[in-house]
């Protein structure tokens, strides 16, 4: 294998250039050709596919977003965009693909394997952290502390005017941003998809707090939650107890952007020199994660069959330290 290609797909993460950084130069080290292919799948059908060598990286680790652009494509779900884009990367001599991204990336880079031979590898690029086969995901850890900053600032806010605040954070169908903010911000209830949660237990924890003496509360809650978003539960809550005076604040996009903590940075790195290496050694079908401190590779189906869960004991001290 002499020549191989990098892309972006689905949602950015902050540190996915930094892994996109890690693939060029240990490509080039192990004398590899490496294209960049801008904009994900589209990008690949349309033959937006571009040499890159160490320099065209430099300066980028500290960014957010992805030099290559992302992008959603339809077409690559059906065969027949599938064969465009197998074909663009025949026109380019392009045998190996390091596809940064979600499952939704996986499942096309398993297609691309299976119907055209081209030898993938992934590498787990989102905030949202509920990738399978890896303890942390590229982008995790920025968006963590993005949020826990955002609850740090709203909490005066909450202190002065002895206020409650309802804060939402991103995370699709996962509570993993939500329940470690919860922690680290100090929150005073926390709402996930993980665990269904009813309003009167949610009014019966801050009638609780506000007994113990609490005079400002903040309550973290996943967008992906069964209550609905932040203004329904603080709408809800109002409507069913004397807790009718709060205040809203959604954290949102800006949870996805910024430069990537040293966290991340490293993580995406060490990643993106595994995935090369991976290529090197013949594998294919196979995403690289981190476990206990270590690079492994585990097969992309596995990524989608299970999704990773955060330890429900992470609830328990949440609440416990919301006393
Ligand atoms: P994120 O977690 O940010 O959503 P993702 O990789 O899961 O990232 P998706 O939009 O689900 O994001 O997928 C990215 C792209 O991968 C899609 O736009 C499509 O081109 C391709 N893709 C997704 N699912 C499939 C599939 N089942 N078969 C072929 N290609 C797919």
């Amino acid at each position: 294998m002499k020549r191989i290609g990098v892309l972006t797909s689905g949602g950015d993460s902050p540190g996915m250039n930094a892994a996109i950084r890690a693939v060029v130069r240990t490509g080039v080290a192990k004398g590899l050709e490496v294209f960049g292919i801008h904009h994900g799948y589209q990008g690949m059908i349309d033959g937006e596919i571009l040499p890159m060598d160490a320099r065209s990286v430099s300066g980028i680790i500290n960014r957010g977003g992805t030099i290559l652009h992302t992008a959603r494509c339809k077409a690559f779900m059906e065969a027949k965009g599938r064969a465009l884009a197998a074909r663009q990367l025949a026109q380019h001599g392009i045998e190996g693909l390091v596809a940064i991204g979600g499952d939704g990336t996986y499942h096309g880079a398993d297609k691309l394997h299976a119907e055209h031979g081209i030898r993938c590898i992934g590498l787990p690029g989102t905030i949202d952290n509920d990738i399978g086969g890896t303890q942390y995901t590229i982008g995790f850890d920025t968006a963590l502390n993005i949020a826990m900053e955002a609850v740090d600032r709203i909490r005066d806010t909450a202190d002065s005017h002895d206020r409650l605040f309802f804060i939402e954070v991103m995370g699709r169908h996962s509570g993993f941003i939500a329940i470690m903010t919860s922690i680290a911000g100090g929150a005073e209830e926390v709402l996930v998809p993980e665990e269904a949660c009813g309003i009167s237990t949610i009014v019966e924890r801050l009638q609780l707090a506000k007994s113990r003496g609490k005079t400002s509360m903040i309550v973290i809650i996943a967008e992906g939650d069964e209550q609905g978003n932040a203004f329904a539960v603080a709408s809800k809550v109002a409507e069913s107890s004397e807790f009718k005076d709060s205040r809203v604040s959604v954290v949102g996009h800006l949870q996805r952007g910024g430069s990537p903590t040293a966290f991340d940075r490293i993580l995406a790195s060490r990643m993106g020199v595994r995935a090369v290496e991976a290529l090197v050694e013949g594998e294919t079908g196979m995403m690289v994660g981190i476990q206990n401190q270590e690079m492994v590779l585990s097969p992309l189906s596995s990524t989608w069959e299970k999704r990773s869960e955060f330890s429900p004991d992470l609830l328990r001290v949440s609440r416990l330290l919301a006393t």
